[in-house]
């Protein structure tokens, strides 16, 4: 659906830096090494578009992709870096928190979920962040080629319920694999049908 028409366009670092706001725009959102990065790579058929990289020093960044001429791609720097220093966190959480709240053509985040580990604390905050800023959120479980089916059903529901407390949550998760294939082309037809 995306090969093809999807390239970089900048990497941002402050909100003036950030492209004209004229026309809707998507992100994505994760604890570093949730598989952001390859999930993005198998979305938009390209092997090394957005960078797997698990590098404090580059996590600073807001990425921009184009989807062809119809829409942004976001991909937010991964957050929960153990050893980050503090003075960086605190600056990319007010870009992250600026970001959300005064972009209006943000049509909604995917917020990737280790399938393994479920929503975990860290995972909290950017989902209370997302409820504040008023941005309609989507679970997107990654790796989910590691998970047995019965420990599956049991993460899922985990996920439902913590889920069920944030008014910005849109219901439905979608379980995925970039490693299989598993749910790509689900996720792709629902970025497609956000207009
Ligand atoms: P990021 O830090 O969120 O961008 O995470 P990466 O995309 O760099 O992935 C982190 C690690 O998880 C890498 O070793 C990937 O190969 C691995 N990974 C990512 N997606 C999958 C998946 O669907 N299945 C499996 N088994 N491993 C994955």
């Amino acid at each position: 659906l995306f090969a093809g028409e999807v390239d970089f366009l900048k990497g941002v670092v402050a909100m003036d830096g950030l492209p004209p706001a004229d026309r809707p725009e998507i992100c994505f959102a994760g604890r570093s090494n949730v598989g952001k990065s390859t999930l993005i790579n198998a979305l938009t058929g390209r092997k090394a578009l957005a960078r797997a990289s698990n590098t404090p020093g580059r996590t600073q960044e807001i990425n921009y992709f184009t989807l062809g001429e119809s829409h942004y791609l976001v991909d937010l720097p991964g957050y929960g870096y153990a050893n980050a220093p503090l003075d960086k966190v605190r600056g990319w959480q007010q870009l992250l928190k600026q970001y959300l709240s005064g972009r209006p053509t943000l049509r909604r985040a995917f917020v990737l979920i280790d399938a393994r580990h479920g929503v975990k604390e860290v995972d909290e905050e950017i989902l209370a962040l997302l409820d504040s800023s008023a941005v309609t959120f989507q679970c997107v479980l990654t790796k989910a080629d590691k998970v047995k089916l019965k420990d599956r059903e049991r993460v899922m529901a985990q996920v439902r319920d913590r889920l069920s407390k944030h008014p910005a949550a849109f219901p439905e998760i979608v379980l995925t694999s970039s490693e299989k294939g598993d749910g790509i082309g689900e996720l792709r037809g629902i970025i497609a049908g956000i207009g």
